[in-house]
């Protein structure tokens, strides 16, 4: 059922300082020394206070008439979802939180927090009690033990709404690194998305990297950090689209095993990140080949690896090839001039304004390979 949630403050701090537990161990806590307050729901709301009042007389626990409206809002009022600030006065802090769960009388527990009467609670976020505006510092003072942050409810709104959209940015960068790994692959990611990347990111400090990106004018809001986001998903996807596509066929077709083999450890970061530039089509003839396990291109090499040629393995030596013209071009039935048209076939080269080819390596393939 649908309720409007409720904003709260709790103090912590009598008979000692337990907001630091109750912080770490995700919960608030009340000190009332009168027994399971359970039995208050079953209670008509015209004698709670009487009942109360008992309870206090019964455990020999002074209740002020203050009390008696904190245990009423903490017990009865409270429910899930509603938001809570918990002021740390050693830390000069105010923890923000989000109540998870049912008004507990937990007598038996683990932690230092003597307060049997508990809510569990997630933090969401602490701010410094000096960032507060001044009217919610205020309020904070209050004497009484639970109350109503009511009033305030745009004010929190608006801290808790900044809280995640910073959130949102760290996160960003954690999990983009998470899922790179490493600083090679988070630079074919980020060139990848448009970027241009310092050639050497290990002495970029991870958190220096929205600076980077902020100097390309290019800041990263939430809504760009989820198109990134799914960039890079796509991007992932479409490797791990093509490694099956490689394993099937190594497995359907045994007696091209050894070349495909050979395939497949070329197939690393960089051929990928040209295929996915060229979205799998032939940079000669732009067919884009598609296999039940998803587009296929290969990608050769201008300069060959290996000896005696010692190519390099980087995108200015690559062209993303279909298959026919891979063999074609490996065997020089056809080559590339300077101003890329084509020697042998007719047309030219495409190339992608992301890609920059070294031109030495046509020269080396025109000498070695050309016809
Ligand atoms: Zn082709």
């Amino acid at each position: 059922m649908y309720h409007l949630v409720k904003y709260w403050a709790i103090h912590m701090k009598s008979g000692g300082n337990y907001a630091e537990t109750a912080h770490k161990q995700g919960f608030i806590a009340v000190r009332w020394k009168i027994g399971d307050l359970t039995l208050l729901k079953h209670i008509k709301p015209s004698l709670l206070k009487n009942e109360i009042q008992e309870l206090s007389d019964k455990y020999y626990f002074a209740v002020t008439g203050q009390g008696v409206g904190s245990i009423k809002r903490f017990v009865l009022e409270v429910r899930k979802d509603d938001y809570v600030l918990l002021p740390n006065p050693n830390e000069r802090t105010v923890h923000f939180g989000q109540v998870l769960g049912d008004y507990e009388y937990v007598h038996e527990h683990e932690d230092d927090c003597p307060y049997p009467q508990r809510r569990a609670v997630q933090w969401l976020t602490t701010i410094s009690r000096n960032r507060l505006p001044e009217q919610l510092k205020a309020s904070l003072k209050s004497q009484q033990t639970f109350f109503s942050l009511k009033k305030h409810k745009n004010t929190i709104d608006e801290i808790l709404k900044e809280v995640e959209a910073d959130k949102d940015e760290i996160e960003f960068n954690t999990t983009l690194l998470e899922v790179c790994g490493n600083d090679e692959d988070l630079a074919s990611v980020l060139t990848l998305a448009g970027f241009e990347v310092p050639e050497d990111l290990s002495d970029v400090d991870h958190e220096d990297l929205r600076a980077i990106l902020a100097e390309q004018d290019y800041t990263l809001s939430n809504k760009d950090t989820k198109a990134l986001f799914e960039e890079v998903e796509k991007y992932l996807d479409d490797i791990n689209e093509m490694q099956e596509g490689f394993k099937d066929r190594t497995e359907s077709i045994p007696e091209r095993q050894a070349v495909t083999t050979q395939r497949i450890i070329r197939d690393n970061q960089t051929s990928a990140q040209l295929k996915k530039l060229y979205r799998f089509e032939c940079q000669i003839c732009g067919i884009k080949l598609q296999l039940p396990q998803g587009p296929y291109a290969e990608a050769a090499h201008i300069k060959p690896l290996g000896s005696p040629h010692n190519g390099p393995d980087i995108l200015e030596n690559l062209l993303c090839l279909c298959p026919n013209h891979h063999v074609l071009f490996d065997n020089g039935a056809f080559a590339i001039d300077d101003d890329l048209s084509l020697i042998g076939l007719e047309g030219s080269l495409i190339v992608s304004p992301k890609h920059k080819i070294d031109q030495k390596y046509f020269s080396y393939h025109r000498t070695h390979f050309a016809k």
